[in-house]
């Protein structure tokens, strides 16, 4: 699932190519039904927030857009190509004519096996493609309102973060529960709260009001720049060189996270089994030693 580095990165390549320009907004698959009503208005402003983008054409024109597990955007330049499987909504702007459609159209592949690298450059950008969000759908400002309400503050946003503190030091629930919920910290996702406590050292387990207040200001300081980090490629990595088997140059795939997905394998630092567990639904990666209870 894209958090919030996926998105912030979105937001961020999207304001390049489309801010301050009529677009043409269409749904040829029939499954967002307002792309009329902002079909050739101007793009005035994109949102991100936690794992939400907002494209706004007006105060109440704002297309909403949750990636949730599968969603993605696929990218390119030149004439729109053929209508393909699920197509959710796509956006476009007058074609600029600067590389013919067949050799820059990118097709990003699902963000695991995806390692960010794009010959395309964000300002090039003439269509862009969205299939499998678990959200795509028009908000006016008092949907977008309650949406900002419930959610926790983002690191990536410059937020203030003593709500979030406030949340964790009063709640009974685990610690790796509570970088999850999205109303507690917005953006973090399963690779982030995994390596976020591992790189604390703190067990997954630990009730939010047991964790120390300097630990949870010192996850939150060192998730802006590992977000931040994420934002350069589609590619989020979390270990320190010296903990890499191959510490020198690029990190190699399987030696970019510390716990996530490496279950039953050694841990980098005290070389015992990386263990997983599942909670509320989604899969725990932790090593027993280095964040033992
Ligand atoms: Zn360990």
């Amino acid at each position: 699932m894209p958090e919030g580095n996926e998105i912030h990165r979105w937001a961020e390549r999207h304001t390049k190519a489309f801010v301050g320009k009529k677009l043409h907004v269409e749904a040829p698959g029939g499954r967002f039904a307002d792309a009329d009503a902002i079909d050739g208005k101007t793009l005035k402003k994109i949102h991100a927030v936690g794992k939400h983008l907002g494209y706004e054409f007006g105060p109440d024109a704002i297309l909403h857009v949750h990636l949730g597990r599968y969603g993605d955007w696929t990218e390119g330049v030149g004439e729109l190509p053929p209508v393909k499987g699920a197509l959710r909504v796509r956006l476009s702007r007058k074609p600029t004519g600067r590389a013919a459609a067949d050799e820059a159209t990118t097709r990003h592949g699902w963000y695991s096996e995806d390692d960010g690298s794009t010959s395309l450059e964000p300002a090039d950008v003439d269509w862009i493609e969205l299939r499998g969000p678990s959200d795509c759908s028009l908000y006016d400002r008092e949907q977008w309102k309650k949406l900002l309400a419930r959610l926790g503050p983002d690191a990536l946003n410059g937020d203030d973060p003593e709500p979030a503190f406030a949340k964790i030091a009063r709640s009974k629930t685990p610690i790796a529960a509570l970088l999850m919920d999205q109303s507690v910290l917005s953006g973090i996702g399963n690779i982030y709260r995994a390596e976020l406590l591992y790189r604390a050292r703190l067990s997954p387990f630990l009730a939010g009001k047991d964790v120390p207040r300097k630990t949870v200001e010192a996850m939150w300081n060192d998730s802006i720049p590992l977000l931040k980090a994420g934002m350069v490629d589609r590619r989020i990595v979390t270990t320190l060189p010296k903990h890499r088997p191959h510490s020198e140059g690029k990190p190699l795939k399987p030696e970019v996270h510390y716990v996530y997905r490496r279950h039953g394998k050694p841990c980098w630092v005290c070389g015992t089994k990386v263990q997983r567990q599942e909670m509320a639904g989604r899969s725990l990666y932790w090593c027993p030693t280095c964040q033992a209870e």
